[in-house]
């Protein structure tokens, strides 16, 4: 542990906003495992230990289980309770015992050793089934692991409110589990300025520094840390000095905020008067409150995607309408775009069968699952159609590469529609249909793509990877990911400009729309809607209300005649500063 005072740890800025609290290490397993022989004389001892691994590890899944009792968590627990039984199997069980006595093997390599038959021999059987237990195995033998290394790992769950999370990386589905426990501040030694975990940060609000190498090593369990989320700094164990000058910085943000909360009814508009909707980008029901506490216009995306993870099967129709009613209704007539799941890359299932791909991020993704698994996006499809006869509806497809998929996937919806009738189900025929633009090819082709839908959503945080071939997640990669990029600014202008000349309003659904920096951008490359994490809402409008369209249009000329991403930062930042310096001030 190499922890001085104050020491300041530089990230990438992923969630604006500064926390203060406690750290709490999430430390996975990273000690490797010890292979020895035991002698003869130690088998029985070491038989006994392994069985004290099983016993405690399966008590502590147990004691897990029974603090999960909302009727959200089912899935969880289900899973849970298979990885229980898992560890009851006599295949691996035995088969561990046998490679302690026979092989005297100590109980860890015996362990691991058993894991690796089990999975080859699963591998081996074209049993999809069988495959999926793979993960299964894994995850259930590693609570054996840490027992028997004496290891602790700590769970989600024991995360204490107003604590400042750090850890190497957090799954999409650790990280919802934010709606539920308030944290104060995230750190990950992992991850990239667009990947989910910034993303479900930025939904709640929680500041947020990604990619800081070494934090589990240099931040001390329970000490304090500051985390400037907006500048992608980490201060650990502050001095008073510093604590109060961050006290200072987040009084000023706070009372800036309060002060355009108070005016979050007065609409988007420019002083010319071109008005923007604002919206808020939702991964899950909980923070639906929001919408009003902020004053959002609409929700300009709800990611589906969530919901088909942590569980033992996708959800069916029923589910997912569930769900989509309660969004429908929590939402108070304020118009609502459900997408339909964007599984893949990052976000996969535990029945994910695509799980052998070697470059997820261009494998199967989203409406790719189709050709697989068309039952998923049906029974979807189905869903959100119903929600559409309790409010204004919009249905989004994402991961859109060209006219023929499009095509494809309005039959699919106009079978469903069908289905519907016959079954005298209440859907409205008129739901609009839009695609994501977040394919460098939907870009280039967007003016045929506007031809054949209702709406575009164009989500920079995909169209900047695929532009680019920068992965949205890498750490090392990071200064290269830039939605600044002259490549990126052409291609939102022309499909702007695909999208006016087809009368079709174009939405931005990616996370620049968050940040006070592009706003004028946007505006000038003539977006109707942003969406974002709600808590930013007051601030972008805010900003909208003290410009002129004039000008963004003129900003955004500018830096399409701009050749580098380095002129275009020089002429964008601090052109921004100077114009609205309250918004810049943090
Ligand atoms: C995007 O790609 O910009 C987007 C909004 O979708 P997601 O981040 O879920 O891929
Ligand atoms: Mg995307």
């Amino acid at each position: 542990m190499k922890q001085e005072r104050g020491k300041i740890l530089e990230g990438i800025a992923a969630s604006p906003g500064i926390g203060m609290g406690d750290a709490f290490c999430l430390q996975r397993r990273r000690h490797g495992i010890r292979r020895y022989h035991i002698e003869e004389s130690d088998v029985e001892a070491e038989l006994l230990r392994f069985d004290g691994g099983v016993v405690r590890a399966i008590e502590n899944l147990n004691s897990i289980m029974k603090e999960i009792d909302s009727e959200s968590s089912r899935n969880h627990y289900d899973i849970l309770q298979a990885h229980t039984f898992m560890l009851e199997d006599p295949v691996l069980i035995d088969g561990t015992k046998k490679k302690i006595s026979e092989r005297r093997l100590n109980a860890e390599w015996a362990l691991e050793n058993t894991v690796r038959d089990l999975e080859t021999m699963f591998f081996n059987r074209a049993d999809e089934t069988l495959q999926e237990r793979v993960a299964d195995l894994h995850q259930s033998t590693h609570h054996v692991f840490d027992q028997l290394l004496g290891v602790q790992s700590r769970l989600m769950s024991d995360i204490p409110e107003n604590a400042v999370v750090i850890a190497e990386n957090l799954s999409p589905s650790e990280t919802t589990t934010f709606y539920r426990t308030r944290v104060a501040a995230i750190v990950l030694e992992k991850g990239g300025r667009a990947s989910h975990v910034a993303i479900i940060a930025q939904s709640l609000g929680i500041p947020t520094v990604l990619g800081v190498p070494e934090a589990l090593e240099i931040i001390r369990d329970g000490g304090r840390v500051i985390v400037d989320g907006g500048r992608g700094r980490v201060v650990v164990d502050p001095s008073d000095a510093q604590r109060e000058r961050y006290e200072d910085r987040r009084k000023r943000r706070d009372s800036l905020a309060m002060e355009l909360l108070d005016r979050k009814t007065a609409p988007a508009q420019t002083k010319d008067g071109t008005h923007i909707l604002l919206g808020a980008n939702l991964a899950a029901l909980g923070k639906l409150a929001n919408l009003d506490a902020f004053g959002a216009d609409v929700v300009t995306l709800f990611r589906t995607e969530f919901m088909f993870i942590d569980r033992a099967q996708p959800p069916d129709e029923e589910e997912h309408y569930s769900c989509y009613r309660k969004l429908v209704e929590g939402a108070g007539g304020r118009p609502v775009t459900i997408r339909t799941q964007d599984l893949g890359g990052d976000k996969c299932p535990q029945y994910w069968p695509f799980a052998d791909e070697r470059n997820p991020l261009l494998g199967t993704r989203g409406v790719r699952t189709v050709q697989r698994h068309p039952e998923w996006m049906e029974q979807q499809v189905c869903a959100i159609l119903r929600a559409s006869a309790l409010g204004p509806v919009r249905l989004l497809l994402p991961m859109i590469t060209g006219v023929g998929e499009l095509r494809e996937l309005r039959e699919l919806i106009a079978r469903a529609k069908e289905s519907l009738r016959k079954r005298g189900v209440a859907y409205d025929p008129d739901t609009p249909i839009g695609i994501m633009v977040e394919t460098a090819s939907a870009g280039i082709v967007a003016d045929r793509l506007a031809a054949e839908c209702d709406f575009f959503s164009i989500g920079t945080n995909d169209l900047v990877q695929y532009t680019l071939a920068v992965d949205r997640d890498s750490q090392e990669l990071a200064y290269l990911y830039s939605p600044l990029h002259p490549a990126v600014l052409r291609l939102v202008d022309s499909i702007c400009k695909a999208a006016k000349s087809q009368n079709i309003p174009v939405a931005l659904c990616g996370e620049i729309g968050s940040d006070p920096l592009y706003t004028l951008l946007l505006i000038g490359a003539g977006i109707d809607e942003i969406g974002m994490g709600a808590s930013n809402i007051p601030f972008i409008r805010g900003l909208i209300r003290e410009s002129h369209r004039s000008e963004a249009e003129k900003l955004f000329a500018d830096a399409l005649d701009a050749h580098t991403v380095e002129d275009v930062r020089e002429l964008v930042i601090p052109w921004m500063r100077s114009r609205f310096p309250r918004y810049f001030s943090d």
